[in-house]
């Protein structure tokens, strides 16, 4: 059996979890209905009704599994309900007392718990890593004048990239116009089935007042949002900390520092022990989200995918090698081979958190970044800076801005770059946020919040793409500035993850 470095397997494990949960794809065409009395499976259905007092109240057809398993869900009383199967064979079946309908699971996504310990087990150390870093960090750049330079350099990056971003995605969505390419009835379809679920975001009322929001970062409670995981919070008071702890006689000071220097490290050796299982957990994450997601919606959505990968093809392998070269000497193939790691844990757990401890680790110890650099650039940049998702969000509302018929001008454009980038800022490193956050670009320029039903389908496939930049940008933005305050270290050539074997 050959020995492969860690980042191989992590790619041999990534490929072949997408291999095996395709072999191993939930059927878009097989039900499982549970009855009181158990449960059955019922396949290649042509026509499926239901019925109450024997009327059919809903009719759907052969490729409605997912509106099946929804509107079945949302019925308010099932009591009467029966369900008519039309098969394929021209036969019909009846089913009574049918308390929920599931698709039929497979060992595509039965593996999946071993994944989610692995993401459980990064996002446990996120938290903890983004306060002691950002605390030591803050606290060794010894004076308010440093702090205040670094700290602005990197927002200022941060800003920049993510409005070249912005305007990638809105060039993109110009040019491309993927929602002039939608037809109504998949229009229509899409609605029908991702309404639900469309209202449950909206319902959570994400304000996007500029006031409250600015208000809202400063916590109450810093231990209240610890427990929440409000990472924005966490940093504001993780700096605060941070410099007040230098302002202090250093008897008192470094008793503290020095605690949260070691929970740092430890975190730090944690993850790298941790990594030992990425390879097993990356396959079995793969595996789960092909062998479950319905590959019709892509169909349908294809060129709205599209047009958001390429805009982050682009802001990846374009925007980010010319600022590489353009503000350090770093080779972009050193930079991207020393990413290697980082990108797969990005692409399969989808959290910019749960890759921060994975992106310090290489920072420091693959790409030369000093660890009072790194532990204040990385854990600011996984909150603030999200290229991928403010890129994504504008395509977003560009489509569903098109498929509703608005023809957005130049100035709701520009609006949407002002929005896009604040919540981009406002979005949890965690799966999915930026999605809700969507809603404040949509409001902004006045498209139907609704309008998101129509791409919730497509989002967690998008979600692994769009974390990857999230996550590279933090890395760039490291490099850049360890290198313009000359405390760029030399790269390490392509060794294995440090301290994993
Ligand atoms: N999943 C993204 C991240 O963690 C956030 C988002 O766009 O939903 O970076």
């Amino acid at each position: 059996m050959p020995k492969f470095k860690l980042h191989t397997k992590i790619i041999i494990g990534l490929v072949l979890g997408a291999i095996f949960g395709a072999i191993f794809a939930i059927n878009p065409n097989k039900l499982e209905l549970n009855t009181g009395g158990g449960s059955e499976t019922v396949e290649n259905w042509q026509e499926f009704f239901f019925l109450k007092k024997d009327s059919v109240i809903k009719t759907f057809a052969a490729n409605d599994q997912l509106v099946i398993i929804k509107s079945y869900k949302a019925l308010k009383d099932k009591k009467d309900v029966k369900l008519k199967i039309k098969l394929s064979d021209g036969s019909e079946k009846i089913v009574e007392n049918v308390s929920s309908i599931e698709k039929v699971r497979t060992i595509g996504v039965m593996l999946k718990p071993v994944g989610d310990i692995f993401v459980r087990l990064l996002m446990m150390i996120a938290v903890p890593l983004v306060l002691a870093s950002l605390i030591v960090g803050a606290a060794s750049l010894t004076d308010l004048k440093h702090i205040a330079k670094i700290g602005g350099k990197t927002l200022g990056f941060y800003a920049l990239t993510a409005v070249v971003a912005i305007s990638i995605g809105l060039a993109c969505a110009n040019l491309i116009q993927p929602g002039n390419k939608m037809d109504a009835v998949s229009k229509e379809r899409l609605m029908d089935t991702y309404q639900d679920e469309a209202k449950t975001r909206i319902d959570q009322n994400v304000s996007m007042n500029i006031v409250d929001f600015l208000v809202n970062i400063v916590p109450k409670n810093p231990f209240k949002a610890i427990a929440d995981g409000d990472f924005l919070q966490i940093v504001f008071f993780a700096i605060l900390t941070g410099i007040f702890l230098v302002q202090i006689p250093s008897d008192k000071a470094k008793p503290v520092i020095t605690f949260f220097e070691g929970l740092s490290e430890a975190m730090i050796v944690l993850v790298e022990k941790i990594m030992i299982i990425a390879p097993y957990a990356v396959f079995t994450l793969i595996a789960a989200t092909v062998a479950e997601f319905g590959f019709n919606i892509l169909q349908t959505l294809l060129w709205y995918s599209l047009t958001v990968i390429i805009g982050l093809t682009i802001l990846t392998f374009v925007e980010y090698p010319l600022l590489l070269k353009a503000f350090t000497k770093i080779k972009v193939t050193d930079f991207f081979r020393a990413q290697k790691q980082v990108l797969a844990v990005a692409f399969s757990t989808s959290s910019s958190a749960a890759t921060l401890p994975v992106t310090m680790d290489v920072c420091e110890k693959r790409l030369g970044v000093p660890n009072k650099i790194a532990s204040f650039v990385l854990p600011l940049g996984t909150t603030v800076n999200m290229d991928g998702t403010a890129l994504y969000q504008a395509v977003a509302a560009m489509f569903i801005a098109q498929v509703y018929g608005f023809d957005l001008n130049l100035t709701q454009q520009l609006t949407i770059v002002l929005t896009a980038a604040l919540a981009a800022v406002g979005t949890a490193p965690v799966p999915g946020i930026g999605l809700i956050m969507l809603l404040i670009v949509l409001r902004s320029v006045g498209v139907p919040e609704e309008g998101i039903a129509l791409i919730i389908g497509v989002d967690r496939i998008l979600d692994m793409c769009r974390t990857v930049p999230n996550v590279i940008a933090d890395s760039l933005a490291c490099v850049v500035i360890a290198n313009s305050e000359g405390e760029l270290g030399e790269i390490l050539p392509d060794a294995d993850y440090p301290g994993t074997m």
